[in-house]
């Protein structure tokens, strides 16, 4: 036997048991390209996608009837849990009173001030979704420091950003696999470093020629990486001396606490990028910047003759984003929620180790707040040329699909956990049966 044979056999459970979802699956395909609205959304182990119907806190149910506790929360968006009231009742009060202006709206004072009080950055801008957001402060670094290139941490996603879609392969910066489309050569304007390498980052930033590092504190895309002791402290030092912004993306590591892992961990950013769960899924983004890189852009733009440059999107900064932003801060991304989920996280990570130990498995488990993550590697690695071989695609698929079929959704891809401030203890328990039972199966079908 081995992992196919356990494949197969969890394939057809899943098909016995979602008559429903394979009709609808069947019918959208004469109707969205690849059977789905988004094509990510097919992503998933399961043969066909679910089809969700409804999601209230952490549990979400499909058109078969069953419910699921849901560790993915739409991979981030909906951290805070699924159908918050406080949210519906303020963006419904927005709706009615009108969502796009191109005016700033009396709540978007107070939702900067309450951006810079968290987040420690004085300046923000809004975009629509993370992956605007970062492509907009690229832009800017690039415009103020004059210097064409950038630099990104081999294993890191920024979002649909053309200039991160390069990886390290065997020492080089290439292209991404699978990229489609591309006319221009991306190793000409970005290079790429191991995460956790400051050797390899000291040499990149030595020629004085790169306009800003963009990482995020915590590595979460290609599994999650843990940064070193003393890693960012001896990053923001090279970025100092070589006068390269240094951007922090904490899109994902919102999750680390009450101000993000930057706030949290005493971290000076020249700009931060927050999305997703920024508003709770309502598309919305902010970036942050500190007083020198705001008055830096403000000399850039004086330079050019002033006015917009037409980098901006209509919807960017609409009245909802600012009312879900507003809510989200005051109501619902509170300490408390915070230590909720803390306490969660850690009581699952706790939990996963125990499996591990009594199934002897060559797993670890990492975590970073209220985000944890299941390596099938032990010692987790440091750097994502480890983790790629740890993320054995029919291993994950095996490992996703079994847990779909106990009614858990894990993010698809690797093995990302999050715990909401909805997420119950017995939820949590549900997951980790099934992540122990998974493993039962797994020895089974591969010993
Ligand atoms: N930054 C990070 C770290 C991300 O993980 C993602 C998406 N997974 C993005 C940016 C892009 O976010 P969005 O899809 O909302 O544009």
């Amino acid at each position: 036997m081995s992992l196919a044979d356990l494949i197969a056999e969890q394939t057809a459970i899943f098909n016995a048991m979602h008559p429903k979802t394979l009709a609808h699956a069947a019918e959208a395909q004469a109707v969205w390209r690849g059977g789905v609205p988004l094509h990510w959304m097919d992503d998933w182990a399961s043969p066909v996608p679910l089809f969700a119907t409804r999601a209230k806190d952490a549990t979400l149910w499909d058109v078969d009837g069953y419910a699921y506790d849901d560790f993915c929360l739409g991979d981030t968006p909906s951290m805070f849990g699924h159908g918050r009231e406080e949210l519906q009742a303020a963006i419904t009060r927005q709706a009615g009173q009108g969502v796009g202006f191109m005016l700033p709206t009396a709540d978007s004072v107070e939702v900067g001030r309450l951006l810079s009080e968290r987040f420690g950055l004085p300046l923000w801008q809004c975009a629509t979704t993370a992956s605007d957001a970062n492509r907009a402060a690229i832009r800017w670094a690039r415009a103020i420091t004059q210097r064409d290139t950038i630099l990104i941490i081999d294993g890191a996603y920024h979002g649909m950003v053309d200039d991160a879609f390069v990886v390290l392969k065997d020492g080089q910066t290439v292209a991404k696999p699978g990229l489609i489309g591309q006319v221009i050569d991306l190793t000409q304007h970005t290079v790429v470093v191991p995460f956790n390498d400051l050797t390899a980052m000291e040499s990149a930033l030595a020629g004085n020629n790169i306009a800003c590092v963009l990482l995020e504190p915590v590595m979460t895309n290609c599994g999650m990486i843990l940064p070193d002791e003393g890693y960012h402290q001896a990053l923001r030092d090279l970025c100092d001396r070589t006068g390269t912004l240094l951007v922090y993306d904490e899109t994902h590591t919102l999750s680390s606490g009450y101000g993000g892992y930057v706030k949290e961990h005493d971290l000076r950013a020249d700009m931060l990028v927050i999305g997703k769960a920024i508003a709770g899924g309502i598309p919305a983004a902010v970036w942050g910047v500190s007083a020198e890189v705001a008055a830096r852009m403000d000399a850039a733009q004086t330079a050019i003759g002033g006015g917009s440059s037409g980098i901006g999107t209509t919807l960017s900064g609409n009245a909802l984003a600012m009312s879900g932003i507003r809510t989200m801060l005051t109501e619902i991304m509170t300490r408390p929620a915070y230590d909720y989920m803390q306490k969660g996280a850690e009581s699952l990570v706790a939990q996963l180790r125990c499996v591990i130990w009594r199934q002897e498995l060559d797993w670890s488990v990492v975590h970073v707040g209220a985000r944890a993550e299941l390596v099938f590697a032990s010692p987790a690695p440091r750097d994502a040329q480890t983790m790629r071989k740890a993320l054995d695609p029919a291993l994950l698929k095996a490992f996703h699909l079994y847990l779909i079929n106990r009614g858990v959704l894990i993010a698809p891809f690797h093995n990302m956990m999050l715990i909401s401030p909805k997420t119950t203890p017995e939820a949590v328990k549900r997951l980790v049966d099934a992540i122990e039972a998974f493993s039962i199966e797994y020895k089974r079908f591969t010993s």
